[in-house]
């Protein structure tokens, strides 16, 4: 399966670009300052290689941590020390209300059809009080078209956006308490700049982004995984400093990246 494929295969498993990025880490420091106080024991489904399992980690209050992958080369490449089980988010294999929270980050824009739906269900299931969710917020999802079948899709595999409004009642049994949104800092006028010529390119070569799965025909197309070494050398050195200091001198704009979303088991 495509979408599968896709996870197995995603190069990023490897590195400790969550950790590593500012923009990352204040999504996770907002997602952690929103769990419960009274919460003592957390799970957290789609957790990819246990980046933000890893973040809660290092933080004082003391919890105990689960976390749960379905890709098996996510669990090979953990980042962290707490154990993550294999398995599959629309059929959890923990007993009803065994965690006080449960947390899923950036994880249900990639839920297909029919996944979805039951994935919430179960989460509700085994929260015994809370379900924290973060999405990107009101996302314009790139789109690519597969050479070989005509395909249009996305090809991180975001298969639907949020707002305030699709989040308001979304896990069965539970009401949404608060939300939160998550804001960046971006280069307004280097990323405008950047996404016209790079669609540009991408129109007059078909070229495509990251390397990715077809869905329709399971064709693979993008150029070829990136090494690790590269993607884990891009954090520090004096290259990287200079590129900051010129890169301060261009306007720069808030914007809303994510959202997350708290709610709570209604009596
Ligand atoms: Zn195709």
């Amino acid at each position: 399966m495509a979408e599968a494929d896709y996870y197995e295969n995603l190069a990023e498993w490897d590195v400790d670009r969550y950790l590593a990025d500012d923009a990352e880490r204040k999504r996770f420091e907002v997602t952690a300052g929103m769990i419960s106080a009274d919460a003592t024991r957390l799970l957290d489904v789609g957790t990819g290689n246990g980046a933000f399992l890893s973040f809660l980690e290092g933080r004082e209050a003391p919890l105990t941590l689960c976390g749960l992958e379905r890709a098996k080369s996510a669990i090979s490449a953990a980042q962290c020390r707490t154990e993550i089980v294999e398995g599959p988010i629309d059929a959890l294999p923990f007993g009803d209300r065994s965690y006080d929270t449960v947390t899923a980050l950036e994880v249900i824009e990639h839920l297909p059809h029919g996944v979805y739906s039951k994935a919430l269900a179960e989460m509700a299931r085994v929260a015994d009080s809370q379900v924290l969710i973060s999405v990107p917020y009101r996302e314009r999802r790139l789109m690519v078209v597969c050479p070989e079948c005509g395909c249009r899709f996305s090809p991180i595999f975001h298969l639907r956006t949020f707002d305030e409004r699709t989040l308001e009642r979304l896990v069965p049994g539970f009401r949404l308490s608060r939300f939160e949104l998550v804001t960046i800092e971006v280069h307004w006028l280097l990323t405008a700049v950047a996404t016209r010529v790079r669609g540009l390119r991408d129109r007059l070569r078909g070229h495509i982004p990251v390397p990715t799965t077809c869905p329709q025909c399971d064709f693979r197309l993008g150029p070829a995984q990136r090494s690790s070494v590269q993607r884990g050398s891009a954090g520090g050195g004096q290259g990287r400093s200079l590129r900051s200091t010129l890169l301060d001198l261009v306007p720069k704009a808030k914007r809303a990246h994510w959202i997350v979303a708290s709610y709570e088991r209604m009596q």
